[in-house]
């Protein structure tokens, strides 16, 4: 019997659309990735970007607190770990997916823990095959596989990830260890220039290190960076090294100028890439819509169509503006509804 509905991926859209299909009795299967060296070197381990997160104080519902007896209460056991590791301040990012993990689960979502590598859009039902070699036939799919944020891809700053280094101001930025501390923010683009002004509210001064002598940012956004007294551009220059210590984490970076190629330190509590993202969808390459940045399109407005009748697309993966958790969950949302009213409008 084909599944009535898959989802594809693990972060806050799939768990969001698997909560909503499975209370409409689709039982959808998800897949929520792979546990490899491979996802875990290039940061797409199930439970996505948020399981590489510490802290998350934006999303609603979780405010400053002591979560722990809820956890306890919410968790299966075999999950009790994440008790003794809990912060006492709103909710982690890997809280929140296991959370969201469960509350799927309770409704009676079924999850394999493997990565999808093919899917045959051309026949009915679609032909979906896996890593491990598993085949499932399925109506309808919900592509929830997310983006992952490009590293400058150093050894040195796989080290200290975590530990100062970041790709999420907006997540990470108003931690205790960046506040009234200088902070390197890497990239030209929007991005960049953002990050660098959200972090300026924190920081004591904002480095910003881009590797040209000009911005790649629109002009609004580049003059924003430009007259923020607390921003400081580092043109020319590129980070070849994040330098820390075990106990204090990030202490600052090398710089290398990319005009004569002298280097020199630049002190930093934090250093946040903001080199762009990429979206999980090498295995929909040519068979699905994609933009220019081989983001799933979606095809009608407001809704999560996409070029494929009966494939929906929810969270990073088609957004590469929004890109937070609570737009995630509200995307995944709607990929299930646009799935269950599209197999009730086929009787399936
Ligand atoms: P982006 O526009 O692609 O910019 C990436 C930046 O990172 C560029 O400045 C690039 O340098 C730099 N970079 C890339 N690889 C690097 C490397 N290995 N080492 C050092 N620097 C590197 O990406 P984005 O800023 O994430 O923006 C993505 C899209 O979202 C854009 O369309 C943007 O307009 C939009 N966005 C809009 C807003 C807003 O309007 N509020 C906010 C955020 C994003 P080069 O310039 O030298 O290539």
């Amino acid at each position: 019997m084909p599944e009535r509905v898959v989802i594809v991926g693990s972060g806050p859209a799939g768990w969001t659309a698997a909560i909503y299909a499975s209370r409409a009795s689709l039982e959808p299967l998800v897949f929520e990735g792979a546990v490899t060296e491979e996802n875990r070197l290039q940061g797409t381990m199930p439970l996505g970007q948020l399981a590489l997160t510490t802290e998350v104080e934006n999303y609603p519902g979780f405010p400053a607190g002591d979560l722990s007896q809820f956890l306890k209460t919410a968790l299966p056991e075999e999950h009790h770990w994440m008790v003794d590791m809990h912060q006492k301040e709103g909710c982690s990012g890997p809280e929140l997916m296991h959370l969201m993990r469960q509350q799927a689960t309770n409704f009676g979502t079924r999850i394999v823990t493997d990565d999808i590598v093919d899917i045959d859009f051309d026949c009915r039902p679609f032909k979906i095959r896996s890593l491990g070699g598993q085949e499932v036939e399925a109506h309808s799919i919900i592509i929830a596989t997310g983006a992952r944020a490009n590293y400058l891809g150093l050894d040195s700053e796989e080290q200290f990830k975590n530990r100062g280094v970041s790709a999420c101001a907006v997540c990470d930025g108003a931690l205790p260890r960046f506040r009234d501390k200088p902070l390197v923010v890497v990239g030209g683009g929007d991005s960049a220039v953002e990050e660098a002004d959200y972090l300026s509210k924190f920081a004591s001064t904002v480095y910003l290190v881009h590797r040209r002598d000009e911005l790649r940012a629109s002009k609004i956004m580049a003059e924003r960076a430009i007259e923020n007294p607390k921003i400081e551009i580092l043109w020319n220059s590129q980070v070849t090294e994040v330098l820390g210590t075990d106990d204090d984490g990030v202490t600052g970076v090398r710089l290398k100028s990319t005009v004569d190629g002298s280097e020199r330190e630049q002190a930093a509590s934090g250093a946040f890439m903001a080199i762009g993202h990429t979206p999980n969808t090498t295995f929909l390459e040519g068979k699905l819509e994609m933009t220019e940045k081989k983001y799933v399109k979606w095809t009608v407005p407001f809704r999560t169509n996409t070029s494929v009748e009966g494939v929906f697309a929810a969270g990073d993966v088609s957004d590469d503006y929004y890109r937070q958790a609570i737009t995630a969950a509200g995307t995944g949302c709607m990929s299930a509804l646009d799935a269950e009213r599209w197999l009730a409008l086929k009787g399936l």
